[in-house]
Order: structure tokens, then sequence, then C-alpha cells
């Protein structure tokens, strides 16, 4: 796994914060709701969502590290920038904390987007930060280097530049450092939007035009076509059927105006 001397910072942040949970002791006091087997209360960090029919192995606490106090910003995922990413799935680390319901000890998990998984013991995990922490000021980088990336030449994102899209979508024009890191944080989404081209047109005698994009949302699958009439407030979503649809509209229309030409 590559990472930049920024993902590997804070890897260790978040390394450094997984071990303050997972080295404080299970609550002792017991559990109000629960299945029947809990027999304490669930830790700070746990998600929850335990059933009676639980396998022993499974009745797990465990939970991402989005209580208070985070560092980085509150983000609780790390974009590896350097990975090859297929489309639409950014290459991502999270770090988790697990701990079974019988067990005095709990477990750090770093989680290679969903798939590769590498569980430390607590001692395991601050002894990972402190490494990665070391080969970071060993390769002569500043700690403070936030930001690896590099602008995209000549591009502009609400009139900041722009730098390449971290979910790799190959229509999509970038985003500024504000959306990147803003939406790293929980509940927040990004707008992926990429320009497909500009019709000018003649709105109540002025020249205008209509702007056509492909937008999407990080929460929505499918991607829309966006057509934003400018000069005008908003625009128009469109799926695959409504593309059609509007294009036999004006397949249609066409003809008439065709028609009504003087001369036909
Ligand atoms: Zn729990
Ligand atoms: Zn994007």
């Amino acid at each position: 796994m590559r990472c930049t001397p920024a993902e590997a910072e804070r890897l260790a942040d978040l390394l450094g914060h997984a071990v303050g949970l997972a080295e404080a002791p299970l609550p002792t006091d017991g559990a109000s709701d629960g299945p029947f087997w809990q027999d304490t209360a669930c830790p700070s960090w746990c998600e929850g969502g335990h059933l009676p029919e639980d396998a022993y192995e499974d009745r797990l606490h465990s939970g991402g590290l989005h209580s208070g106090g985070l560092p980085s910003g509150g983000r609780t995922l790390i974009d590896l920038l350097l990975e090859t990413a297929a489309e639409g799935i950014p290459e991502q680390l999270e770090v988790t904390v697990a701990q079974h319901y019988r067990s005095t000890t709990a477990r750090v998990h770093v989680i290679k987007s969903e798939q590769a998984e590498l569980r430390l013991t607590p001692a395991e995990a601050r002894t990972l930060a402190a490494h990665l922490l070391k080969l970071v000021r060993a390769a002569g980088l500043p700690v403070e280097t936030t930001w690896p990336w590099n602008p995209i030449e000549g591009m502009t994102v609400g009139g900041d530049p722009a730098f390449p899209c971290p979910h790799r979508h190959p229509w999509c024009s970038g985003h500024n450092k504000t959306e990147i890191t803003e939406y790293r944080q929980l509940g927040s989404h990004l707008l992926h939007s990429g320009p497909i081209t500009s019709i000018p047109i003649t709105t109540s005698s002025s020249p205008g035009s209509i702007d056509i994009s492909i937008n999407s949302l990080t929460d929505r699958a499918q991607p829309l076509a966006y057509l934003q009439l400018l000069g005008g407030d908003g625009g128009a979503e469109l799926d695959a059927t409504a593309i059609d649809q509007t294009i036999a509209a004006l397949q249609f229309t066409k003809k008439f105006l065709l028609e009504a030409q003087p001369g036909s």
C-alpha cells in the first residue's frame, strides 16, 4: 500500500485515537437494553445493533471513530491518492475498534476499501503509529504537508483551484480543497460535476445558454444529466428515460418549426 506523508500522518493520528478508545475498560454497569447475552452496557464507541441470535464469536462491540475529539478535523476515512482506484470507488483506509463482550482487550482494525483488514492489539497499533510518524519525519517531508495534490492546470471550482476527483469519475471536472475536506466529515456529500456542452440561446432578447453537465452526489449511485438555463433559477435533473423523452419532444417540435418555415 502506498500512501503520501500526509496520509501516513493521518493514519497515525487515527490509530492514536483508536488506541485511546480501545484501552478504556468496558463499562461495568449492566445493559439497560440489548439481548440476553449482553451483561454490560456498550462502550461509548460501540454502534450497538446486538441481536439475541448473534453467534458467540459475533458478540462484538464495534464502531468507527465517530465520537467527538477526533484528530484530522473529524475526518474518519483516509483517501489513498496514490492507489489506483476503480471508477466511483475511492481507495480508502478506515480505522475501527472492536471488542468481544467477554474479552478484556479491544482490537484496532485498519480496513482498506472495505476489504483487506488488519487486526492489531492497542500496543501494536501504538507501535505502528509511532513507526509511521518516524517514517514521515525520516522522509524529510514537512509533517504539515496536508495537501499533497497538485491542482488541475487552468481549472477552477467556485473560484478556487480544482483538484482531481478523489472518486476518479472520468467525467468529473474536479473539486476545490474545501469540498474535498468537508465531505470527509460525517453526513457530508461530494457533488461530482462535469460539463458536457453549452448551447447558445436567446432569452427575452438577451443572449444566454443551456448548459448541460453530468452530476452525481456521493450518496446517489446513478449520475444524472443536469440542464441549467443560464440566467434562470436552478436547473433540471434528467435520468436516461427523461433524456430520451426530451430528445423525442424536441424532435417532434422541430418538425413543426421546419414546416412553418416560409417557402417550405
Ligand atoms: Zn456494543
Ligand atoms: Zn468528483
